[in-house]
């Protein structure tokens, strides 16, 4: 299969290609030239294993690798996953279930892309006799994930930006303990949205991205939406055949990445009734959803820091099938919106999402809320998603990161204070942070001086 760039003016890409480049180099997203239809191989997927669906799935979009291979790929990046059902579906009351995606190594769902993110680059490297220097911005859990994923590989090295002080501790220890040397985590003086902005400036330098042979392992990633696609079929799979058709997944988003793989899995033939985007209070796609204005505000830092994000990276590819796969449309709206801050659709198909927004005055009530009617203890990103529910619906609510991830934030809420085996080890380990100003000629200085070499 082929991916193409949402905005028409790169050559299209086999998958390998595509998910070692990242952005494509017109600055758009890579998608899938055609969307398969999975309707006819449902039945055949019930019984799957996660690992499996995944590999299953995959195959049909990552034809450049042979299937033994992929496989291996599949399966190693399922391992490090506590629970044995990977994404177990737990049933809390009435049309009500919630989706855990925190099982794995960073307890937060980027897990899930990340670590087979990981497994690709190293399985390119090793084909292709390369290194590969990836680079990525993160709110918090997107750079311990990505890190997490390519933990002391040969041949890769790895640049995370993010804005001191505005991750959780936890998060930021997650980054910064991990005792090896191919992980730069670099505190930038700013925004996440600051720490986005050097890195697409970064990217849009060809000579320096094939200098370093850089990769994004942004949310952008063509790999990591697939993947994310993966746990919505596999719930979906796991409901009672006769409430799959009345699903809604709830779905706390920052980046738009999570919602797009549901969304996607939809085009692809699977049943799913809609998608509600839960935002914190930085809430440009609650206000896009509600009235077809996608305009951006400042960034507000809140209780639930994984969806600090006002410009969602992702929104080009929805943006794409809105404007009717016109990539000279898609282009004219990035342009517009990056010289105004604003673009109004006139006319776009909502009819598969809702939409909520979340203040941090409302979380934790939500947290006790939860508590008390389910005894079911939730991290303040998943709290948003507890906002509104949909009598109408059987609600998926997908958590996005283990309670254990906020301990502060839950004992104010809840008075409890979970914790987590892998968490507590990190508090004795050395920290190892560079502090960096977020211009995006600093941080190509940094990456000079710190990469892997061919
Ligand atoms: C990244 C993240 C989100 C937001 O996901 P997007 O794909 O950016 O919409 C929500 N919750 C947690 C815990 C996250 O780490």
């Amino acid at each position: 299969m082929r991916f193409l760039s949402t905005r028409g003016q790169a050559p299209s890409l086999g998958f390998s290609d595509a998910v070692a480049t990242g952005l494509a180099p017109d600055g758009g997203l890579f998608l899938p030239e055609t969307l398969p239809d999975f309707s006819h191989d449902l039945g055949r997927f019930e019984k799957l294993s996660y690992a499996e669906l995944c590999f299953e799935f995959l195959r049909v979009f990552a034809t450049d690798i042979p299937a033994a291979t992929l496989r291996e790929i599949v399966n190693a990046s399922y391992t490090k996953f506590e629970d044995p059902a990977i994404a177990p579906l737990k049933p809390l009351g009435k049309n009500l279930y919630v989706l855990e995606l925190w099982h794995g190594p960073t307890l937060a769902f980027k897990d899930f892309a990340l670590q087979l993110l990981g497994n690709l680059y190293a399985h390119q490297c090793r084909e292709r006799r390369e290194t590969i220097n990836v680079l990525g911005a993160t709110s918090g859990d997107t750079g311990a994930a990505a890190i997490h994923g390519l933990l002391g590989r040969p041949g890769t090295a790895i640049f995370i930006l993010y804005p001191d002080g505005r991750v959780s501790p936890l998060q930021e220890r997650q980054m910064t303990c991990t005792g090896v040397d191919n992980v730069f985590a670099l505190a930038i003086d700013g925004t996440f949205d600051d720490a986005q902005h050097s890195l697409k400036e970064i990217f849009g330098d060809q000579d320096f991205r094939t200098k370093h042979r850089l990769s994004a392992v942004n949310s952008i990633n063509l790999a990591r939406v697939l993947a994310q696609c993966v746990y919505y079929l596999y719930a979906w799979l796991k409901l009672p055949a006769g409430e799959r058709g009345n699903v809604e997944f709830v779905v706390p988003t920052g980046n738009f990445g999570n919602v797009l793989a549901g969304w996607l899995l939809q085009k692809m033939g699977v049943q799913i009734r809609g998608f509600r985007v839960a935002t914190n209070q930085n809430d440009i796609l609650y206000r896009m959803f509600a009235t077809g204005e996608y305009r951006v505000g400042a960034v507000q830092p809140s209780l639930a820091p994984s969806m600090d994000i006002q410009v969602a990276s992702n929104f080009e590819r929805f943006i794409y099938f809105a404007v009717g796969r016109d990539a000279s449309k898609v282009r004219e709206v990035m342009a517009t919106f990056q010289r105004t801050g604003a673009y109004a659709f006139p006319n776009f198909d909502r009819s598969s999402f809702s939409a909520s927004r979340c203040t941090d005055a409302e979380i934790p009530g939500i947290m006790a809320h939860v508590y008390r009617e389910h005894g079911y203890v939730c991290d303040p990103h998943t709290a948003c998603g507890f906002k509104e529910l949909n009598p109408d619906r059987v609600n998926v609510v997908l958590s996005t990161a283990s309670p254990a991830k906020f301990p502060e934030t839950i004992r104010a809420a809840i008075g409890l204070e979970p914790t987590h085996p892998s968490l507590e080890a990190l508090k004795a380990k050395p920290v190892v942070r560079h502090r960096l100003k977020p211009d995006p000629a600093t941080i190509r200085a940094f990456i000079d001086a710190h990469a892997v070499a061919r």
